[in-house]
């Protein structure tokens, strides 16, 4: 199966005055698959939103290159092109209430796509299509008149997710849709996601600051430290056999229900604050806060390999084991 979007060697470096640069995304390659639900996990700061956005051409890419559909993502585009990218790719943002705009009705706001892509034929369908976004969302006709002050935040990222289907995009990019709802409704939007994903047959790329957010709806999960990806590998496999020790340790701050479990498993903290992506440490980037840490972590960044099949990994501690591997291979 093709990949729907490629990410190969990207950066996004912001030129932050007096010759500092902020590396908030530095070299970052990693692929989606259609149909599939990507999570990427991270503290704030780590570059997950920057990434998304580039993804979806919010920002240029610095260097190496996006593509979607075979077609690369940047660079010169013609109108046809844009438009096109604008219909495939949407966005879902955290705090649904700041972006919806308040002076605008349900309607308008869920239309706001429909109207840029002349895609109703008339005000009777463009009204026919919101009343059917709104029913695929759970809410109903009764809502379009009215604002956004006038929900739940649930509500509001409902609506959020009504503008996003309404031009059909094949790629949803969801920057921490959760993060700002209560916990018993975080559930409810991220059913509704997984339900609207099997309908339509959509491909998430699901950004979250836990990794228990992105545990049950992730297909697979890359957790990025510092502008770098660290780790990737599919959701089970990822917490059942975690290799780099910034995973480790977001693991071990999740709670487990069970006490026993509780008591068996090794606790990894982690000290220290996150350094500033303007001058990160040299080599590994996490070296500053691993237990781990060797010399040559701070002489060398740490490849980006597959330690096992489909777990990729950046650690210097799997080096010597993936030269096994690799050897086990060729005799
Ligand atoms: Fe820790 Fe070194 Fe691995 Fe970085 S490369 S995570 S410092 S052991
Ligand atoms: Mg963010």
């Amino acid at each position: 199966q093709n990949p729907l979007v490629v990410v190969n060697h990207l950066k996004k470096h912001f030129n932050v005055g007096k010759g500092q640069i902020l590396k908030a995304v530095d070299d970052v390659s990693f692929e989606i698959y259609p149909g599939e639900t990507f999570g990427l996990v991270g503290e704030s700061g780590c570059g997950k939103s920057t990434l998304g956005r580039t993804l979806i051409r919010l920002y240029d890419a610095t260097s190496g290159e996006v593509t979607f559909e075979d077609k690369a993502v940047h660079g010169h585009k013609s109108k046809a092109e844009l438009k096109q990218l604008s219909r495939s790719i949407q966005m879902i943002f955290q705090d649904p209430y700041a972006s919806l705009n308040q002076r605008m009705t349900v309607t308008d706001i869920i239309a706001e796509g429909i109207d840029a892509h002349g895609l109703a034929k008339n005000r009777k369908e463009r009204l026919e299509m919101v009343y059917a976004l709104l029913e695929t969302v759970g809410l109903n006709r009764n809502h379009a008149e009215r604002f956004p002050h006038e929900f739940s935040g649930g509500q509001r990222q409902r609506i959020g997710i009504a503008r996003a289907l309404a031009v059909n995009p094949r790629f949803i990019i969801a920057d921490e849709p959760i993060s700002a709802l209560d916990v018993s409704i975080q559930a409810q939007v991220v059913n509704l996601m997984k339900k609207l994903q099997e309908e339509l047959g959509l491909t998430y790329l699901f950004i979250a600051h836990d990794l228990s957010m992105v545990k049950h709806i992730s297909d697979r999960i890359g957790v990025m430290y510092l502008g770098s990806m660290v780790e990737l590998s599919e959701s089970d496999e990822l917490f059942e056999n975690p290799l780099h020790p910034y995973t480790k340790s977001l693991l071990s701050a999740i709670p487990i229900p069970d006490p026993k479990l509780e008591r068996s498993r090794e606790r990894q903290v982690l000290h220290g604050d996150l350094p500033s992506p303007i001058n990160p440490p040299s080599g590994c980037r996490f070296r500053t806060r691993c237990p781990f840490a060797m010399d040559v972590c701070a002489s060398q960044t740490p490849e980006w390999k597959e330690a096992e099949k489909g777990h990729w990994v950046a650690c210097h501690l799997y080096d010597e084991k993936n030269e096994a591997v690799s050897l086990s291979k060729t005799i």
